[in-house]
């Protein structure tokens, strides 16, 4: 390690650097789901990164959030490495992966309970979650009886009980119809913009990043590569019939055309 690395004023809160990941197969050839990664995601900031199937998105997230670890490479959070899942790294997936028997307010609750938090602040912790998604009033449902728009919303809440520093967000809002979709969008900003939360958000939609990112993450595949970093440079709140937002809608548009990938 350089001796003063952690004075760089450009460090990032989460730094990954140099990394490759290698899946090995036992048939044929081994996969790069990512080659030589470079990034560094800023305190405060919201990144997404964007690239066709298989272009190395979900192993960069899953290796911040330390669920695997790299082939080659360093990743840091708070210059301290990433060895493990840590509460400060909060994840929410694409599925929404609540527990069906449990109470929106016990699925909140769940991941305190497992590390031994007593019931009275879990329970106020929770409550203070789902209010911060808007879902205080629904605290007592069942997953089948919410929309898809207010589960995913409390599979958000039930990361940020933990107060985590950065929320990592895989295609969150996919399974969802437009109009939630886009109510989702907002609300997501408000609640970033309302904790100073750091946010990394996986998305296949172009128009989802314009709208959401400071900056854009455009990766490509074979193998996963960071192809360009995109400044959104557009006031918010962002409007989706502003001339600016159409002209980096088509800059970001292009880089995907450049590698033939897919666009939605
Ligand atoms: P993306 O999220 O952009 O679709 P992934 O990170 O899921 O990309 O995958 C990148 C590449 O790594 C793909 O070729 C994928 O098939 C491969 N891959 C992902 N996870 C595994 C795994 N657990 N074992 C083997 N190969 C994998």
């Amino acid at each position: 390690m350089t001796p003063n690395r952690g004075l760089r004023p450009d460090d990032g809160v989460v730094e990954v650097e140099s990394v490759s990941k290698l899946y090995p197969s036992t048939e044929g050839e081994s996969t790069w789901a990512l080659l030589d990664v470079s990034l560094s995601i800023r305190d405060g900031e919201f990144i997404c990164a964007i690239g066709p199937s298989g272009c190395g998105k979900t192993t960069l997230l899953n290796l911040i959030a330390g669920f695997i670890e790299p082939t080659r490479g360093e990743l840091r959070f708070d210059k301290a490495p990433i060895t493990r899942p840590a509460p400060e790294r909060g994840v929410v997936f694409q599925e929404y992966a609540l527990f069906p028997w449990l109470t929106a307010l016990r699925n909140v609750e769940f991941g305190l309970k497992m590390r031994g938090m007593a019931k009275v602040e879990r329970s106020e912790r929770a409550r203070e979650a789902l209010q911060l998604v808007g879902l205080e009033d629904a605290a007592g449902r069942y997953p089948f009886e919410l929309s898809g728009g207010m589960r995913q919303r409390v599979a958000v809440a039930r990361a940020l009980v933990n107060h985590p520093r950065i929320l990592l967000m895989d295609e969150p809002f996919a399974a969802v119809d437009a109009l939630t979709r886009a109510s989702l969008q907002t609300e997501l900003l408000r609640i970033w913009e309302e904790i100073g939360i750091t946010i990394f958000f996986i998305t296949h939609n172009i128009e989802e990043a314009v709208y959401l990112g400071d900056r854009i993450v455009v990766m490509s595949p074979n193998p996963g590569q960071i192809q360009k970093i995109v400044n959104v440079e557009i006031a918010r709140p962002r409007n989706r019939s502003d001339l600016e937002f159409g002209q980096l809608y088509a800059t970001v548009n292009g880089i995907f055309h450049q590698q033939g990938g897919v666009v939605q």
